[in-house]
Order: C-alpha cells, then sequence, then structure tokens
C-alpha cells in the first residue's frame, strides 16, 4: 500500500488519505489547530509505504534509495529521524513481531517491542531485566529490537545482554553474528537468535533518572569449570560509538578464578576509552563501568554457584 501525504499549509488539517499513520500527524498538530513544532513543518514526511511482504518492501528500498527509511515501532523516526526522510516503508505488516522458542534459542522477531520480550514466558531473566531498563512503558510498547539495533546506539540498553548471548542476527540473505553487525552491517533485519544455554548472567547500568537511556550499560556471561572462569563474554555500553565486548578483559580472565574486584576494576578501566558527554565525563564513565563490570561478573558466577 502505497500513499501520498500533502504538507499541512494551514492550521492542522489532516490530509484526507490519512489513516494508520495519522500519529506522525498529531505529534505535530495541538488539539486546537495550532502547530505544536512549527520548525517540524519542512521535516513532515512525503511519502508513506506499507509492503506486504518482504520482497516488496526490499523492492522499495532499492527503488527510493538512501532517503526512504524503514519504519518499526517510530521511537526514532518519528523522534529526529523523519527530518531526513524523504519516504517511510512502514514494515508493521510483514509479520516480524513474533518471539518464539525454537531448538536454537529464542527467536525475536525484527518487530518485537520491548514489552513483548518483557511479557513473554519464554524470555529469560537477563533479558526481561534490561528490555525492562529501555525508558517507560509507553516507549516498550513502540520500540522493536529491530529499531534498536539499527540505531545501534553507543549507550542502547538491550544490545550488551544480547552481545552477552552471543546473539545472531538474521539479514535477508545471512545470519551474521551479532559483534559483526554492530560492526557495520546494514539492511532489513528479520529476526535476532538468542541462544537459550546454562551460562551465569550478570548485568547492570547506570542512568541519570530511571526513564533515561543508561550512560553505562554492562552485561557478562561465563561458565564456571570448578572456581575457574570459561569463555566470559563482557559487554559494555557507553564506552564507545557502539557498545562493545572487552576482548581483552575476556582473554584475560578466561580460566582463571574471578579476580580481587580491585584487579578487576583496573582491568576494566584500562580496556574502556569513553568520551566526556552530556551524560557524564569519561572518567566518570570509565569508573562506573569497571565497578558495574566487576559486579556483573561477581553476579554471573553467583547465579551458577547457587543454581
Ligand atoms: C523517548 C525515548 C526514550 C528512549 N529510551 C531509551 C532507553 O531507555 N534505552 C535505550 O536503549 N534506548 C532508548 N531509546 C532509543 C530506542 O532504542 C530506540 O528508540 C528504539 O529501540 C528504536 O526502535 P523503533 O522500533 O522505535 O525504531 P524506528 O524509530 O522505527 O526506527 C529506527 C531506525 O531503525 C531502522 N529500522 C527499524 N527497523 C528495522 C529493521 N527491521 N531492519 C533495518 N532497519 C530498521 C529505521 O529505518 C530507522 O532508521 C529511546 C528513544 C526515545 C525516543
Amino acid at each position: 500500500m502505497t500513499c501520498s501525504y500533502n504538507r499541512v499549509k494551514g492550521c492542522g488539517s489532516l490530509s484526507p488519505r490519512a489513516n494508520t499513520f495519522d500519529s506522525l500527524w498529531l505529534q505535530c498538530i495541538s488539539l486546537s489547530g495550532f502547530r505544536i513544532f512549527p520548525e517540524k513543518e519542512s521535516a513532515l514526511v512525503p511519502s508513506y509505504h506499507r509492503p506486504a511482504s518482504i520482497d516488496e518492501a526490499l523492492r522499495l528500498k532499492a527503488d527510493l534509495g538512501p532517503a526512504a527509511v524503514f519504519l518499526a515501532g517510530g521511537t526514532e523516526v518519528n523522534n529526529h529521524g523523519s527530518a531526513r526522510a524523504e519516504a517511510l516503508i512502514d514494515l508493521a505488516g510483514l509479520g516480524l513481531d513474533t518471539i518464539q522458542p525454537s531448538p536454537e534459542g529464542l527467536r525475536i522477531g525484527a518487530g518485537g517491542t520491548f514489552q513483548q520480550i518483557v511479557e513473554h514466558p519464554d524470555t529469560p531473566w537477563y533479558l526481561e531485566a534490561a528490555a525492562l531498563q529501555m525508558a517507560n512503558r509507553n516507549i516498550r510498547n513502540r520500540a522493536t529490537v529491530g529499531g534498536h539495533l539499527a540505531v545501534n546506539r553507543s549507550c542502547a540498553d538491550l544490545i550488551p545482554v544480547l552481545l552477552a548471548a552471543e546473539a545472531r542476527v538474521a539479514l535477508v540473505d545471512r545470519e551474521v553474528a551479532l559483534e559483526d553487525f554492530l560492526c557495520g552491517q546494514q539492511g532489513l533485519i528479520l529476526s535476532v537468535l538468542v541462544p537459550m544455554t546454562a551460562r551465569g548472567f550478570g548485568l547492570g547500568n547506570m542512568t541519570r533518572t530511571a526513564a533515561d537511556i543508561s550512560i553505562v550499560a554492562v552485561a557478562a556471561s561465563l561458565n564456571l569449570d570448578g572456581e575457574c572462569l570459561r569463555q566470559p563474554v563482557l559487554a559494555v555500553g557507553g564506552v564507545a560509538a557502539h557498545v562493545v565486548r572487552l576482548h581483552d578483559v575476556e582473554r584475560a580472565l578466561d580460566g582463571s578464578p574471578l579476580p580481587t574486584r580491585e584487579n578487576l576494576e583496573s582491568l576494566v578501566s584500562q580496556a574502556v576509552h569513553p568520551i566526556d558527554d552530556h551524560r557524564g565525563s569519561a572518567a566518570y564513565k570509565r569508573h562506573i563501568a569497571s565497578v558495574l563490570a566487576g559486579r556483573a561478573l561477581a553476579d554471573a558466577v553467583r547465579r551458577l554457584v547457587i543454581r
């Protein structure tokens, strides 16, 4: 389905052809008919497409080019991404919003929302806890996993735990490790596969307010062999351009008992390279990352020991 929206010239009348996408307009038009965000007038999107199949979505993207943007929950696109979009390709009709257990793990459709993850009976505690870190229920009802991965923010709340679970991303023509995806893969995301393992998990994050995106978010997972850590994974958000695994720290920990808290924090603080920004200074983020990482690893060990 394809429909065009006339740019509003007067005081807030909706295009007669507007339908499910009214919310975009309603964000820009006050109930009294006056614009709330008059400066956004030029940001209204000229065309909206609702493909009925993945093939149609891909064809539209190829035809419309880089100025066409996929639309999932719209929390980003509707916020500021639409300012650059000439066309929106709505993914809502593609059946990508399912969450299904499979022998390989939990497959979360790209259109699955954070709230669906929270409520799904097969969601393990660590995914649920990380999904609950997302803003508030209104945002969780809209924000999708596909949009979250595509935006690939430095401090994304769900990505650390997905990395710790060694999740894989299904694209149209291949499945890639999430870590590789974050380093620059693009294209339509179909789903994320989260292997269900017996590993121990630990998480932590620090935010300015309960509803804010994290300053730093950490997730760890590991196996134990006696007292020794086996194949630990440590993922940290907010300390680089995107969420990263600290491979040097993982290698240093593999095969040894959990070091003292001081040694662990020192290892982590040398491995992260945050920047100063409005969420905190580089020194603060380095300190927080090392404290949270130490706690997450200790939690992961504890959960295995008391199992
Ligand atoms: C008010 C607010 C609060 C937020 N709070 C948090 C928070 O607490 N923690 C946190 O981590 N994040 C937070 N975010 C960011 C959040 O991660 C993203 O907004 C959300 O997950 C994006 O999902 P979406 O479905 O809304 O994406 P959309 O806005 O629909 O799309 C975002 C981008 O992803 C692309 N895209 C969407 N789906 C796909 C797909 N299947 N394949 C390829 N590309 C795709 C779109 O083309 C677009 O470029 C917040 C955002 C807002 C606006």
